[in-house]
């Protein structure tokens, strides 16, 4: 449960992106670390796997209850080595993992329950199936370093009700929280190396894919996800993957204009647009186009930005020089195609000088505040608006009809999530589910993640597979089939040997038994006898 320790000298590093300050330093873990947890992990699943759900949900509770005794200090955490608010690691990642925890640890049992399935009219001939769920072994655990707290945790308590054992890569700009989780899990009691932590960077995270644990759970970037892919190839290790997007959200003109304003600012904007799941193509009706623009720009306006710390903060510092510089390329790419900048653009100029109250970061880094920005007259054409940014920008567009609003919505390589916005929920619902995309929100943005209960996951490149709600519990279990024949007295029609009688029987069987139609399944007894008495002849 606690960090595992390296066989050679190297540390990592971890900076507060918004004031330089070293938040904490731990130890690389070595390739040969890598494969020494994996084994460990696999080690301790032989008695993991066999606790009752009973105990797995006594400890994950425990683990809700060592969260709750520190969550100012673990915002703190997030918020130091993220540079999110402060409020929005308690918000967007403790309040809805302790809610996802609380779910699974009160529901894993029920929902794994083994049960009987229909099998039609294989029913008539005393069989009877029923499905057994196993726990995989080992889950390997590699999160991006925006929700460094809640996606790992979360997806851990998940495989750990399971009846999995669980290693944790985080990402190398936010080893401590990593730390942090697993300390939690030490806290409660879980025994010895049912959840370890391993430190490092990209090289750290291949490691784990090539010491094969049962499955990979990856939370990154498209690119990422194809090398983790490939090499999990190798394994045949069976893989999650949850990767980017550029989510459209669409407002129609019978929209609560004002709410929409308002959700269109915190969908693009919190944790500095740095959620997959980020508003980052906005489409409204061209007959309201101005007034939700106006609104938008006004509400930007009024957003605090600062060191993320600080409770009454709204927009934060970016993690990394390389994630400002890409937004710094697509807002030069929105401008030079043609678009208005209508607020912000820039990096925050009065935040990157020391009077603001502190230092360039070290580290070569210097000033990561993006100030939330707006920009109109774009289009899908602009590169800016077809890859992904991760950003503090909200591109918006117009559309004139409703399957106009739909083309513009599903132009794109990603299809994560997506909202509408209407008074009108019928055309909400049949607009919903025209958009390819994993989770369409109908008056609502971005927070699903945040329901434990609700699928999440991608279509197209935004992802292979799900976490959370029920399909993403199944991804963490095997499901075992287990057939019951309680009239064993008889051979089976299609056994061996054939014959002419066999094959005449074979066909009757594919006409008749395959169509599901028990009334012509009853005109096959008399041939399905003749074949059985030939068999029992033969056997005799
Ligand atoms: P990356 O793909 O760069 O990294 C993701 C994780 O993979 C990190 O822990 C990283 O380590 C690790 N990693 C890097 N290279 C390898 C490798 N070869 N083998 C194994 N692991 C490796 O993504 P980012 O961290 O930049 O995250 C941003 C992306 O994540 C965005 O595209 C975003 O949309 C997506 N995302 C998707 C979510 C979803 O639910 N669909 C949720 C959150 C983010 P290290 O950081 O140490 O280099």
């Amino acid at each position: 449960m606690s960090a595992v320790l390296p066989t050679k000298s190297e540390e990592l590093v971890s900076y507060n992106p918004a004031t330089g300050d070293e938040v904490g330093r731990v130890a690389v873990t070595s390739p040969d670390g890598v494969v020494g947890a994996v084994a460990r992990a696999r080690e301790a699943f032989q008695s993991w796997r066999k606790t009752t759900f009973n105990e797995r949900k006594r400890l994950v509770m425990a683990a809700r209850e060592v969260i709750l005794a520190d969550i100012d200090g673990i915002a703190k955490l997030i918020s130091a080595e993220s540079g999110k608010p402060f409020g929005e690691a308690i918000s967007m990642e403790i309040a809805p993992v302790l809610d996802l925890m609380q779910y699974f640890a009160r529901s894993a049992e029920k929902l794994l329950k083994p049960h009987k399935i229909g099998i039609g009219l294989y029913a008539l001939l005393g069989r009877s199936s029923k499905i057994v769920y196993h726990p995989l072994g080992v889950v390997g655990i590699i999160p991006a370093w925006n929700y460094p707290f809640s996606i790992p945790l979360g997806e851990a308590a998940m495989a750990l009700m399971a009846g999995n054992t669980v290693v944790i890569k985080p990402s190398e700009l936010t080893p401590m929280v990593g730390l942090k989780i697993g300390e939690i899990f030490e806290k409660a009691g879980f025994p010895a190396d049912c959840v370890q932590i391993i430190s490092g960077a990209g090289e750290t995270g291949a490691a784990l894919v090539e010491a094969a644990p049962q499955k990979i759970m990856f939370t990154g970037s498209v690119a990422t996800g194809k090398k983790i892919a490939a090499a999990a190839a190798k394994n045949l290790t069976s893989c999650v993957f949850e990767l980017g997007g550029k989510d459209p959200m669409i407002v129609f003109e019978d929209a609560n204009l004002e709410l929409a304003a308002s959700a269109a600012v915190w969908g693009s904007f919190c944790n500095s647009g740095q959620s997959c799941s980020s508003v980052e193509r906005l489409y409204v009706h061209e007959s309201v186009a101005d007034k939700l623009t106006k609104l938008i720009v006004e509400k930007t306006r009024e957003l605090k930005q600062g060191v993320g710390t600080r409770e009454d903060v709204s927009i934060g510092a970016m993690s990394s020089e390389r994630q400002i510089e890409i937004v710094e390329d697509h807002v030069a790419d929105f401008v030079a195609s043609g678009a208005k900048i209508e607020i912000g653009g820039v990096r925050s100029p009065a935040l990157g000088r020391p009077s603001a109250g502190h230092e360039p970061p070290k580290g070569g880094t210097q000033n990561l505040f993006f100030e939330p920005t707006v920009i109109t007259s774009v289009n899908n054409d602009m590169r800016a608006m077809r890859e992904e940014t991760f950003g503090p920008t909200l591109p918006i567009a117009t559309f004139s009809t409703e399957q106009g609003a739909i083309r513009l919505a599903n132009d794109s390589e990603f299809g994560l999530t997506a909202s509408v916005w209407t008074r009108d929920y019928a055309r909400g619902r049949r607009v919903a589910e025209q958009i390819e995309a994993g989770s369409v929100c109908v008056n609502e943005v971005l927070y699903t993640h945040g329901i434990g209960q609700t699928p999440w996951g991608g279509f197209k490149n935004s992802g292979r597979g799900r976490t959370h709600g029920t399909e993403g519990l199944m991804e963490l279990v095997q499901p075992q089939h287990i057939h019951t024949n309680r009239l064993a007295i008889l051979p089976d029609a299609w056994w061996m040997p054939y014959s002419s009688n066999a094959v005449e029987t074979f066909r009757d069987m594919a006409r008749k038994f395959a169509s599901g139609s028990l009334l012509k399944t009853t005109a096959l007894l008399p041939q399905l006898a003749k074949r059985i008495r030939e068999l029992i002849r033969k056997r005799s």
